[in-house]
């Protein structure tokens, strides 16, 4: 099995490599930014409740988001592997993601972090608010605030990583494609 945590702050380009990652390497996609935003748009109230946060550019309660992720390792018992993209965000769901993964013996293969330096992730994400509408990407304030965040809550699960000697490192500038590739080597290293 092939379980990659696509790790890096917003607007690196974790969606757009997961997508390319799924098809190479036969995976299941898990972006827990996607689910929410699933359940917001068919206004249930998880996804009610979820949109709270998620206009603020605030984190999602850990309970909320591990629950959802519990669901879709259930859903797919047949998966040769998943990439795990825009979770785990705090320590508290990298421990609960390693229990559940245990629970099935399953582990965390490798983690990838995505790096971007913050004049590129500002112009990515106010560039992609202009096509995807979403609310989240179109103001300042919560672009801000959601760097803030990543650097306050979720840069941390680096050291959660790097002390299992899964933290991989990837320069996340240039063009998709030779980020892409880059992603493919670090990952055959350790496949
Ligand atoms: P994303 O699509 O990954 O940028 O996520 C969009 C928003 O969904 C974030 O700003 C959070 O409010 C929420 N969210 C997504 N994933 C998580 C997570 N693992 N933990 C907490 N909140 C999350």
């Amino acid at each position: 099995m092939l379980n990659i945590v696509l790790f890096g702050p917003p607007g690196a380009g974790k969606g757009t490599q997961a997508a390319n990652l799924i098809e190479k390497y036969q995976l299941v996609h898990l972006s827990t930014g996607d689910i929410l935003r699933g359940e917001l748009a068919a206004k249930s109230p998880l996804g009610l409740e979820a949109k709270k946060f998620m206009d603020k550019g605030e984190l999602v309660p850990d309970e909320v988001v591990i629950g959802m992720i519990e669901v879709k390792l259930d859903q797919n018992p047949a998966a040769k592997g998943f990439i795990f993209d825009g979770f785990p965000r705090t320590k508290a769901q990298a421990g609960a993601l390693d229990k559940l993964l245990d629970k099935k013996n399953k582990s965390i293969t490798i983690m990838v972090a995505l790096e971007v330096e913050k004049q590129e992730l500002v112009k990515r994400l106010m560039g992609r608010g202009k096509i995807s509408g979403r609310a989240d990407d179109q103001d300042m304030n919560v672009i801000e605030n959601r760097i803030t965040v990543y650097n306050r809550e979720t840069a941390p699960v680096i050291d959660y990583y790097n002390a299992q000697k899964k933290f991989q490192s990837v320069d996340g500038m240039g063009t998709i494609e030779e980020i892409f590739g880059r992603l493919c080597k670090t990952i055959d290293k350790v496949k």
